[in-house]
């Protein structure tokens, strides 16, 4: 049995605060998506960097993620955050 985490702690497409985390993740301060490329190290530290702002289950979120495709930064904005 595996019940549904509170929707709310999760930070997914679902949460009101969504588009909010994810321009941020894809901004300067952190992936900084340009023409050129973008950051990442193939890990979370991002993520995990800004999911601490949000009121949100930190660990819970980047489960979430990779269970969604996004095992690392950039493939949060790519996987994760794309029309579903
Ligand atoms: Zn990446």
């Amino acid at each position: 049995m595996n019940d549904s985490p509170n929707i709310a702690l999760i930070m997914s497409p679902a949460h009101p605060q969504w588009s909010e985390f994810l321009n941020a993740l894809a901004g300067p301060e952190f992936c900084n998506f340009h023409n050129n490329g973008w950051n990442c190290h193939g890990d979370h530290r991002y993520a995990k960097q800004l999911l601490e702002r949000f009121d949100v289950d930190v660990e819970g979120s980047l489960a979430y993620f990779e269970e969604n495709g996004g095992y690392c930064d950039c493939e949060i904005v790519f996987n994760v955050g794309g029309p579903s």
